[in-house]
């Protein structure tokens, strides 16, 4: 890898060129983070949290400057940055807070009336493998719970965001935190992949495309390594005839235009019941065509443009072939021009099975509304995909959604609200959608060894 380039992708503008973290770099590197975890692992948890709280201020006292590269890097607009800053701030202060009480050791009382304890205690340096869509915010998910157990993390994020990347390393710098406690390496993928060969390295977690987490996976599996993979989705947004359908219908366009559609849990296909789907798509469709296309730092921008180029190529790749296949284009479909990163916001309709806007995921703005007969056909089309990552189910019967949501075959299923992380609710996928869990007490238990301790 010669240079690493950062570029805005709504000018095409050159903004930095970086130097690639050299082999003796990352040799250094890797030691320091295995010298550092000895130590890490044995600090308290108070002095921990005090830490984790300072990376929090950092977070909002700079909050413009991260907001700022975030767009700069990415596309994303001003608005949508600050956002993810201040929830990077959240994320810090909940686990700083909550550390203590996830790590509680469990005591368990045996039938022979002895007694064992569980005891969770950390793993070492974990490897991280991010993406560039939600460029603070997927790191620090990772980063606040994983240091707090003890570990050490590196960070390799995508090869669009170095900028975003050092500056996440700075917070943890700025904060105190002793140095190896949190790096970034900027190497590309198969560095990486040699990288997570590495004895120091004891697990993975992995961000990203289904391409990439099969990859990553299967290294980490060959050297047995324990690895999280939270990767693509085709999340359905299901709309019942009881539902209230304008909330819905603005709901729906929020959450599939949130991040300019590059978003893992972004409603993708829009399953509505046929006596509201007129209601539903005129009101969505309204919806959409209002929002405001314009630079990513102006304050009034509702949207820019996707994050490089080549995404937008192949978004409209996708549009096409499911238009050959019959799809109808009820909004946008324009092909972008081929330096640009600009995407005309799409939504389409009469979609055939066989279309990528039926069985692929569409990561960016293009929405595909399916009318069904009945709740068990929406059912069936919400479960006919490869993902399962978050559904959203609109009905104002909630005893029947809560038995809806029970066979939607999913990693989380929001009744009548958009999907959306939260630290303290477990979040991930099943089937190609990835395996294990980020945030909530379950994410802080994914990379520590649950320890048994005998008491004979
Ligand atoms: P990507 O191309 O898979 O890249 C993600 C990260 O993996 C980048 O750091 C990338 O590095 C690295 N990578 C790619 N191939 C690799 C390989 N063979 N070995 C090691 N590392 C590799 O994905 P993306 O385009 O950045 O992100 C979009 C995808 O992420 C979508 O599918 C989206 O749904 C998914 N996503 C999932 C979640 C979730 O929580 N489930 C959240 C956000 C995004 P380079 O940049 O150097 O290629």
């Amino acid at each position: 890898m010669s240079t690493i380039q950062s570029i805005n992708p709504w000018t095409g503008e050159l903004l930095k060129e970086l130097s690639p973290t050299s082999p003796k770099e990352l040799e250094q590197k890797l030691n320091t983070a295995q010298k550092t975890f000895e130590d890490w692992k044995w600090v308290s948890l108070a002095e921990k949290a005090a830490l984790m709280h300072v990376a929090a201020r950092i977070l909002r006292e700079k909050k413009e400057d991260f907001s700022r590269i975030i767009s700069l890097e990415m596309g994303k607009v001003i608005k949508e940055s600050r956002a993810e800053v201040e929830k990077c701030a959240w994320v810090c202060d909940f686990y700083a807070g909550k550390a203590a009480e996830f790590l509680i050791p469990e005591e368990l009382n045996l039938p022979d009336g002895k007694k064992a304890k569980v005891i969770y205690q950390p793993l070492g340096a974990i490897l991280a493998i991010m993406p560039w869509n939600f460029p603070f915010w997927q790191v620090f998910r990772f980063a606040a719970p994983t240091l707090m157990a003890g570990n050490v993390g590196l960070l390799k994020h995508a090869s669009n965001v170095p900028q975003c990347a050092l500056a996440i390393e700075s917070v943890f710098e700025e904060a105190g935190f002793p140095i190896g406690t949190f790096q970034s390496l900027l190497i590309d993928s198969p560095t990486t992949l040699e990288l997570l060969k590495d004895d120091r390295v004891k697990a993975v977690s992995l961000t990203g495309s289904e391409k990439a987490g099969a990859a990553v996976a299967s290294v980490a599996g060959a050297q047995i390594k324990k690895s999280l993979l939270e990767l693509g989705g085709s999340d359905p947004f299901i709309v019942l005839r009881d539902a209230d359908v304008p909330t819905a219908a603005e709901t729906a366009a929020k959450a599939r235009m949130i991040n300019f559609g590059q978003s893992c849990i972004a409603a993708k296909r829009f399953i509505v019941e046929e006596h509201v789907y007129e209601e539903f798509l005129e009101i969505f469709t309204q919806k959409i065509m209002g929002m405001k296309q314009g630079n990513p730092l102006d304050e009034s921008s509702d949207y820019a443009c996707m994050a490089r180029p080549d995404l937008a190529q192949e978004l409209y790749n996708q549009v096409e072939k499911s238009k050959l296949m019959g799809a109808k284009v009820i909004l946008g479909g324009m092909k972008p021009n081929s330096e640009s990163a600009q995407f005309s916001p799409t939504i389409l309709t009469d979609i055939p099975a066989s279309a990528p806007a039926f069985s692929e995921e569409t990561f960016g703005p293009v929405a595909s509304i399916f009318k069904v007969k009945n709740e068990e056909e929406a059912l069936s089309l919400a479960n006919a995909t490869e993902f399962g990552l978050g559904a959203s189910l609109w009905t104002s019967d909630l005893e029947k959604g809560e038995k809806l949501a029970s066979r939607i075959e999913s990693g989380a299923v929001f009744l009548n609200a958009m999907v959306a992380s939260h630290p303290a609710l477990p979040f991930g996928g099943i089937k190609k959608s990835g395996f294990g869990r980020e945030l909530s007490r379950q994410g802080i238990l994914e990379f520590v060894n649950h320890k048994t301790v005998y008491l004979g």
